[in-house]
């Protein structure tokens, strides 16, 4: 998130232009920092999900050349090792990454074939070849690890059939039109009965568009958006990227904007193609979704997945250990991080950190009752108090001249906070 990238990605376009307002909000929150007589900065850090797609499939086939989906296209079924992978990714951080699932071959009792243009079978929809104990292993490894894996909604089958050929995908078409809406609460309908099939829970809160095929808004023949559709549903927050969504010259806050009550943020650009099996990440992230797809994270052979897990753990540990930056614990953290991130204010007057939430508040529930994380750099040791926040707790660490805080807070519904601080030698 250097100058140097954000000129190069302020030149390529309308996706692109989002992350450029992201960086001029850091630079502008470090930038509000001045000195009084101790040396301090203070910024709300861009908050960092983790998003894994195409998650939950058993046969890693890429079927797309014979009418099946694309699935992840790694050459063996998959296994619990797997699903472990994302779970390790998550211990290994301190986070609960979003595993985007498909789990129309986790459909035990072939509910699917009442489901209209779900699957490549249609009514002949058969799924007992994937139907075995792995199902029980893994949905309890997954229920006993909750805390390091949310599953985010992606699809049944991924892509949307008719006559047994597909077209993408499952939720929209090519053009970013969604599809009907009364198919669509059945294939809700469907995806809450797998969850149930397996115990899995409730439908998840978190939802990614699968191919990217999704509108910001209401699209044409509809009345109502896949947003408005979804948030009947409890859902509160869609992740995708903007430089494939239509409409999103409607999006009000750049990184993300908020569709029929329900935030909608840029995943920006993956690092690596859907495809790339168990990559080294050697280059940074450029926002604040860490995008990627499962054989991304994993190895050839399963047993080996741990090495492709501790590349991306030591890719993303620093972002923690920056002043600008932070990995966000859960999506529901990173939501409302994320949002004051980009609309509320911090400067440093005197000995005090001003705090304005105005702005955020106009967001209503998306930042609601919630907390914040606020970074401060500091030549000295220090000691932090304040009147009209609660600080829930302060982390500190030693940097090479500096000390590194994290100020953890709970917010009330007060506009503006001050936070007091001062040598603690
Ligand atoms: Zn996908």
């Amino acid at each position: 998130m250097n100058r140097r990238k954000f000129t190069k990605n302020s030149i390529k376009g309308l996706a692109t232009a989002a992350i450029g307002t992201m960086s001029g909000n850091l630079l502008v929150s470090c930038g509000n920092s001045v000195q009084s007589n101790i040396k301090l900065t203070a910024s709300i850090p861009m908050p960092i999900q983790v998003v894994i797609d195409d998650v939950g499939w058993w046969s890693g086939k890429d079927g797309s050349l014979y009418q099946e989906p694309y699935r992840t296209g790694i050459n063996r079924n998959h296994v619990i090792a797997d699903y472990k992978a994302i779970i390790d990714l998550g211990k290994g951080l301190g986070i609960r990454p979003q595993a985007a699932m498909v789990l129309g071959e986790w459909d035990r009792q072939n509910i699917l074939r009442n489901v209209p243009h779900s699957t490549w079978m249609g009514e002949n929809w058969d799924n007992s070849k994937w139907v075995g104990p792995w199902l029980d292993e893994t949905a309890d490894m997954i229920t006993a690890n909750q805390q390091h894996f949310e599953i985010t909604v992606h699809g049944l089958g991924h892509e949307w059939w008719t006559n047994g050929k597909f077209s993408r995908a499952e939720w929209a078409d090519d053009e970013g039109i969604m599809r009907p809406k009364e198919i669509l609460e059945q294939h809700l309908d469907a995806y809450a009965a797998i969850m149930h099939q397996n115990k899995l829970g409730e439908l998840p809160k978190s939802f990614v568009p699968n191919a990217f095929r999704h509108s910001f808004g209401v699209t044409k023949g509809n009345d109502i958006s896949l947003a408005e559709l979804i948030m009947n549903r409890g859902f509160t927050y869609i992740n995708t990227p903007f430089e494939s969504m239509f409409n999103r010259e409607a999006v009000q806050h750049g990184i993300f904007g908020v569709d029929s009550g329900i935030i909608t943020v840029d995943r920006g650009t993956d690092i690596f193609d859907w495809n790339v099996i168990g990559p080294k990440p050697e280059h940074g992230i450029t926002g604040p979704t860490c995008g990627l797809h499962w054989p991304n994270l994993l190895h050839e052979d399963p047993e080996r997945n741990a090495e492709i897990v501790q590349g991306w753990v030591d890719l993303l540990a620093p972002y923690n250990e920056r002043q600008d930056t932070m990995l966000a614990k859960n999506s529901v953290f990173f939501q409302k991080q994320l949002a004051h991130h980009m609309v509320s204010k911090i400067e440093v007057k005197d000995n005090e950190l001003k705090l304005d939430f105005s702005e955020a508040q106009k967001l209503g529930t998306i930042v609601s009752n919630n907390e914040l994380t606020v970074n401060v750099t500091s030549d000295k040791n220090i000691a932090f108090s304040s009147d009209t926040i609660q600080i829930e707790s302060v982390n500190s660490t030693k940097q090479a001249d500096s000390i590194l805080y994290k100020l953890n807070l709970k917010l009330s519904d007060q506009p503006m906070a001050s936070i007091s601080f001062k040598s603690n030698t």
